[in-house]
């Protein structure tokens, strides 16, 4: 292999058959980033090789956890007119219509993440392989960032898996890995590490036609069907987002079906998108979850290769098999061997969702240990069991001389003091709180417990725990609720107060998804439990009496969904919430103040560090409408609730 030539952010050599292998590494990002220095190089080489065509071209990554990441979040934050909207479309649309142009037979070798505007530069390839590495995602989650593919993506994607599939994937944002993009057609082949550059250049060299959507799926990118395949979409995104708080679906389906994808037809529309207040509160919650991410990095964290988790129930049976799927080797403990039993038919539904080797092997790694065998080799004891100190503590001098020399005992209590709980350890300097949420497969964000006395080694290993089981750890300091239940309890309260006053559960809830909430406090407060949610609101509401109603239902029995019956009756465990009378105006803004209080006393008294980490906290702990920004973030831009 000879060099050719060396840019900033690409290397261009050529092997003995003439291909040449393009190699991304960009010098100052730890992921590659498509910027507009990155995108001049690789037109510079484009040009070039268009003088004087190799054999072939193969595009690859010089990182080793992923080829690329996507376009550069900060360039297109500062677009702020059409012109500038524009110019930022035509530097991928152009470049990619030209490299799909070029005569000589082109390939991405994909390892790792390729999302964003490097799947739409792999999508501009004749061929795609992605290498068998452990976490390859692979899509065009733009939309999450209120825009939509620019560079060809929405042209591409389409054509080559068939409309549905590509705009489920582009509408959502869903990202797949290895297994599913192969099977999805997204890529051509699927290989392991070692054969990789073999297989590229085998299938380079190939000589085989470029893949696209057969059959019916390639029908319906025509008309009649493709205004069919359109309409549905839409109806789709408007059962999902009824209050049209993400527009960049619709507008993302109006490029698809009237423009074929070239958002040059009407650069205003991703102007508008990128000039707009949801597109800007966007990208702010990305770079909030980049900022919780990097807490998951901890140089000095010891790997946690095993764990133990004593308590089988809801928490523990959710926490094991999470850890189980992401690659960990866990022990469940329980007095109760009906609980561990339970635990692994819920892991096992859990697990339904993934394809059947990774479904094999997280199974696999989750191993029921009713005699608690794996204390003594585990790096990490989170301990999970019924919400008493007493009992915790008990079983906490028990296993605690079990343990192996500088191994962690974490607890998930949600409403216990750290502090107090640790005065019966003999180094209590190794014990933290881990505060997952229910239910922990969907739930994004894990609080990590300080407090003084907790040395930083131990802290430092369970916040990385926590980022290498992908969730997002958020520091928080010993108080009772932490930040998230702390801001929950006073906003469920108020939502209950207005039931005394007479109000339908049903308007409440419809006034706050029209907010933007992902479910209404009253189905959460069913969701959590009212027994539950009485005693979070006894703890955290400064003395004030509970609501009415909430003594009620509780005397009734009526839990929530737990016993089928709390404040709505629950069959199969689901229900429209959305309510056809008329939500009073300011219903909403009543509903969210206390919340909104609440984060700014917790930010106050310094139980999060700043107030990113608070909006941060509050979006990713309870599903707070993300194009707001956050509740803090809300109530500063708009000056109310
Ligand atoms: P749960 O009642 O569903 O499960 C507790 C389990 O612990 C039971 O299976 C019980 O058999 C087992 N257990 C009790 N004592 C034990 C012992 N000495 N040794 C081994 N097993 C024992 O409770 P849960 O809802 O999973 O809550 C567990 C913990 O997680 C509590 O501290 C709770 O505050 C916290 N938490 C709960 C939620 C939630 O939404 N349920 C959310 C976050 C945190």
């Amino acid at each position: 292999m000879t060099t050719e030539k060396t840019y900033k952010n690409w290397t261009v050599q050529k092997d003995a058959r003439n291909i040449a292998w393009l190699t991304i590494d960009c010098p100052d990002r730890s992921m590659n980033a498509l910027a507009s220095d990155v995108m001049e190089e690789l037109s510079d080489i484009v040009g070039t090789l268009e003088l004087s065509p190799p054999a072939a071209m193969i595009v690859r990554s010089g990182k080793r956890n992923g080829f690329i990441a996507g376009a550069d979040v900060k360039e297109f934050q500062s677009i702020d007119n059409v012109d500038a909207g524009r110019k930022l479309i035509e530097r991928g649309w152009h470049l990619f219509n030209r490299i799909e142009k070029l005569s000589f037979p082109t390939l991405a070798l994909i390892h790792g993440a390729c999302l964003g505007g490097g799947l739409e530069l792999a999508l501009a390839c004749r061929y795609r392989i992605a290498v068998d590495s452990p976490k390859p995602v692979i899509g065009l989650p733009e939309v999450k960032l209120g825009i939509f593919p620019a560079w060809g993506g929405l042209m591409r994607l389409p054509r080559l898996i068939g409309p549905q599939t590509a705009l489920n994937m582009m509408l959502t944002g869903r990202t797949l890995d290895g297994r599913r993009a192969r099977s999805a057609g997204v890529v051509d082949l699927l290989v392991a590490p070692r054969v990789a550059e073999k297989s590229a250049v085998d299938l380079v060299t190939s000589g085989k036609p470029a893949r696209k959507a057969k059959g019916l799926a390639g029908m319906l990118n025509h008309a009649p069907l493709k205004s069919l395949v359109a309409s549905q979409a839409r109806k789709s995104v408007k059962q999902k987002d009824p209050y049209g708080h993400y527009p960049a679906t619709l507008t993302m389906l109006d490029i698809w079906e009237k423009h074929e994808g070239d958002p040059l037809a009407d650069p205003q529309a991703l102007t508008r998108l990128l000039q707009s207040d949801v597109t800007r509160n966007l990208i702010r919650v990305f770079h909030l979850q980049e900022r919780l991410k990097a807490f998951g990095k901890k140089q000095n964290a010891r790997p946690v290769r095993h764990v133990h988790v004593i308590g089988a129930g809801v928490m523990g049976g959710g926490i094991a098999a999470w850890c189980a799927l992401q690659g960990i080797k866990t022990t469940l403990q329980d007095t109760d061997a009906q609980r561990i039993a339970g635990a692994f038919k819920n892991a096992v539904s859990v697990y339904a969702r993934k394809d059947r080797y990774t479904a094999q092997a997280a199974r696999d790694r989750l191993i029921p240990d009713l005699a608690g065998d794996g204390i003594a080799t585990a790096d990490l004891v989170i301990e999970a069991i019924s919400e008493n100190p007493q009992a915790k503590q008990s079983l906490y001098q028990q296993i605690e001389p079990k343990m192996k020399e500088g191994a962690i005992l974490a607890t998930n209590t949600s409403s216990l003091s750290i502090t107090e709980l640790r005065t019966v350890l003999a180094h209590p300097e190794r014990f933290v709180g881990i505060h997952f949420f229910n239910p922990v497969s969907r739930m994004p964000l894990v609080e990590v417990v300080h407090a003084d006395g907790i040395a930083d080694d131990t802290l430092d290993t369970a916040t990385a725990f926590v980022g290498s089981i992908g969730k997002l750890p958020l520091p928080v300091q010993d108080t009772p609720g932490f930040l998230v239940n702390a801001v929950l309890a006073p906003y469920m309260l108020e939502a209950m107060r207005c039931i005394d006053e007479g109000m339908d559960p049903e308007v409440i809830d419809t006034a706050m998804l029209e907010f933007g909430m992902p479910m209404g406090p009253i189905t959460l407060a069913d969701t959590v439990g009212l027994d539950i949610a009485m005693a979070a609101g006894k703890q955290l509401s400064d003395g004030q009496q509970p609501p009415r109603c909430l003594q009620d239902k509780i005397t009734q029995g009526k839990l929530g969904t737990k016993t089928g019956e709390g404040f709505y009756v629950w069959k199969d465990r689901k229900r429209d919430q959305r309510s056809k009378k008329p939500v009073p105006q300011g219903l909403a803004q009543r509903l969210i103040k206390p919340l909104i209080d609440q984060t700014e006393k917790q930010l106050a008294n310094h139980i999060v560090e700043d107030a990113d980490l608070a909006d941060a906290g509050v979006i990713f702990g309870t599903g707070f409408a993300p194009f707001t920004g956050g509740p803090i973030h809300y109530r500063l831009k708009k000056g109310g609730a």
